[in-house]
């Protein structure tokens, strides 16, 4: 690692809701042009750490540094402003609209200055290209497939121009091409566009194969930090996976 500081510094954050602690303490950083994988299983409070990061919920405590500055409580759409772009996990489109004008609607929400319709017209071409939807304005939502609605909640995080990434469960309802395909894209908007990446996930085998760093969650806790090599060959990893050794199949 440089010396340099890291795009996103998140420490101490914790999330209760009433007695209740959904993030308890977390702390992770993320170099720039870096793709790390939030891994945990369900419930261990991998959606809540990225909605306190996108500004959806407020945290109970802890800090979250977007290159040296603090966002942590700030409302979601002055995260997004700052340069953070969020999928959710269940694709929320606007339903009437076409996939071009999703685009551009999340394009002016992104927007820090307010843009003419040329310029939100441009970077919504420019993401749905990247996320591979058709870019006219003829394609419509209810065309698309579970996949389809990935990738339209990719354009519309991409719209938003962000430095930042925030991907919530890409794979969920994907068969094991488009699992690939959906790795393949975030590898790519990385690659092409030297966008720094947070890619939450329950579901580990794809996701190893293009992260470089793995945080592991579990009951809200980080358990592991490592390379997904490590992450393989950890024992706390495997067992919160495929559960004690004793219990594991031979
Ligand atoms: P993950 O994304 O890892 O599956 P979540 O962050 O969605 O997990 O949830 C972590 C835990 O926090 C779960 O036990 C969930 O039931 C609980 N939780 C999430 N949101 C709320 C909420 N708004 N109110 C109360 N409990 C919540
Ligand atoms: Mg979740």
């Amino acid at each position: 690692m440089s010396g340099a500081a890291p795009l996103l510094r998140v420490e101490g954050l914790t999330k209760r809701f009433g007695g209740f602690t959904a993030v308890d303490n977390v702390a992770f950083t993320v170099a720039k042009g870096e793709i790390m994988g939030l891994l945990g299983p369900n419930g261990s409070g991998k959606s809540t750490t990225f909605n306190c990061i996108a500004g959806m919920l407020k945290p109970s405590a802890g800090s979250v540094m977007l290159e040296g500055e603090e966002i942590a409580g700030l409302a979601a759409e002055d995260v997004c402003r700052r340069g953070i772009g969020r999928t959710f996990q269940i694709p929320r489109p606007f339903r009437s609209l076409s996939l071009f004008e999703n685009a551009v609607l999340a394009a002016h929400y992104g927007a820090g200055e307010s843009i003419d319709r040329a310029e939100a017209e441009r970077r919504a071409r420019d993401a749905l290209r990247l996320a591979q939807l058709p870019d006219d304005d003829t394609a419509r939502v209810s065309g698309l497939g579970a996949a389809g609605l990935k990738k339209l909640e990719m354009a519309r995080a991409l719209a938003t121009q962000p430095r930042l990434l925030l991907a919530d469960e890409s794979l969920g309802g994907l068969d094991t091409a488009e699992m690939q395909a959906a790795a393949d894209m975030l590898k790519r908007i990385r690659d092409e566009r030297g966008i720094t990446i947070v890619w939450v996930e329950h579901i580990m085998g794809v996701l190893l194969s293009v992260v470089d760093k793995v945080v592991m969650l579990d009951h809200g806790a980080v358990i592991f930090t490592g390379t997904p090599q490590e992450a393989q060959e950890d024992e706390r990893v495997a067992e919160v996976y495929l559960g004690p050794p004793e219990a594991r199949a031979a």
